[in-house]
């Protein structure tokens, strides 16, 4: 599981469980944008009856992958019907969507909506009991987004400033009234440019933003050097792409948010 529900190889076992095995293609704290499917994974996906994705151009690698691994099952694209947030990069040039929109829980409901939909195509004799999991599971989305919206609720608005890696984030900040000033683009692989680090170095010091984070998938090596250019402390890592393992802070979709939310407020509360 990349984040979620993303990217992930479902197998659906027939029994009379009903339960689902599922196998998720990139693991914990693994970086997907950089993710290379391995021969193995390619066989395991050829067993597989459901493929869920993420879309929005995330998985660049899908179609080598389904094309190897001979997989003719349903791919569903688990954004399908959110509208996406899209951004053209530091550099201008083509419009593209921001793959990220995990990050508001009000869109995790949509992703809910369609995995559970297509698990009742694939699995039509439990059906039922994916509905009735998706309403318990999007009732729960719905308590995380108010306790989302309440926790920031206290924070200024001049205050609600934040820096990170890469720009995981925008879906956030619209949903939660965030401003993300992130050093990478929409792909931590691209390296940000002399002049773009000096403009958020300046901007961080003009604006006086303590909120630093690094990412649990990104290399720390350039929030350190902002850090230490601008006399602030990197916060604890945040859950932009990938859950912590089940021992860490982060590792299912709702623990990632609650424990992103509490992580940003602390640090905005710096600002
Ligand atoms: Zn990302």
């Amino acid at each position: 599981m990349v984040v979620s529900f993303t990217s992930r190889s479902s197998k659906i076992s027939h029994k009379r469980s009903g339960d689902v095995a599922v196998t998720s293609l990139i693991g914990r704290d693994r970086d997907p944008h950089a993710f290379e499917p391995t021969p193995d994974q390619a066989r395991l996906l050829s067993h597989a009856q459901l493929f869920i994705v993420n879309g929005l151009g995330f998985e660049g690698w899908l179609l080598r992958l389904t094309n190897s691994a001979q997989y003719h099952g349903p791919v569903i694209v688990a954004t399908q019907g959110i509208t996406p947030i899209t951004t053209t990069g530091p550099g201008g040039g083509v419009s593209v969507p921001d793959p990220h929109p995990w990050q508001d829980a009000r869109n995790g409901t949509v992703y809910a909506g369609n995995i559970a939909q297509a698990l009742a195509a694939v699995d039509p004799a439990h059906a039922d009991r994916y509905r009735h999991r998706l309403r318990e599971y999007q009732a729960k989305l719905g308590e995380l987004d108010r306790h989302v919206r309440a926790e920031l609720g206290a924070i200024p608005a001049q205050q609600r400033r934040v820096i990170t890696t890469h720009d995981a984030f925008s879906y956030y900040g619209r949903a939660y009234g965030v401003t993300f000033l992130a050093a990478e683009g929409i792909s931590p692989n691209s390296e940000p440019s002399v002049q773009a680090v000096a403009q958020l170095i300046r901007q961080i010091r003009q604006e006086r933003i303590k909120a630093l984070f690094l990412e649990n998938i990104s290399d720390p090596r350039l929030i350190d050097g902002l850090a230490g250019e601008t006399g602030t402390t990197p916060g604890p890592p945040l859950y932009s792409d990938a859950l912590s393992r089940p021992d860490g802070p982060a590792p299912t979709y709702i623990r990632m948010l609650e424990y992103n939310t509490a992580v940003l407020k602390q640090g905005m509360l710096k600002n």
